[in-house]
């Protein structure tokens, strides 16, 4: 997976995943992060209406950070990696995606994906 703004690789970050259908469009790296939203996305978005972090609109992208849940069963460890969206996952309105990333609305919400920025790499 490739970061949206400088195409670097992204491995354990933040994802921009289609609200919609739940599609991963592309990557987001720490250093990118940190320029367009300093520390926003890190400060414990609470919201869990679903709604955009800068506005009341309903959230088209959704923005979960990389998580790891360790499973620790009785006979049983099993690791789960992944970028999950949960209801308190940043989200951003068509938009405001469209000013963070140059995400065309339609691209919000066609079919299609980002398939070079969305190249799953594990
Ligand atoms: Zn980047
Ligand atoms: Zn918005």
């Amino acid at each position: 997976m490739y970061c949206i703004h400088c195409r670097a690789p992204v491995r354990y970050n933040r994802a921009l995943v289609r609200e919609h259908d739940g599609r991963t469009l592309a990557g987001l790296c720490s250093e990118c992060e940190r320029e367009q939203f300093g520390r926003v996305l890190r400060g414990g978005y609470a919201d869990p209406s679903g709604a955009c972090l800068f506005c009341s609109r309903p959230g088209a992208l959704a923005l979960p950070v990389h998580r790891i849940d360790l499973d620790d069963g009785p006979d049983d460890h099993s690791e789960t990696r992944g970028y999950p969206v949960e209801a308190t996952t940043p989200r951003l309105c068509d938009g405001h995606a469209g000013e963070a990333f140059g995400l065309k609305a339609e691209r919000l919400r066609s079919e299609a994906t980002l398939a070079t920025y969305a190249v799953d790499d594990d």
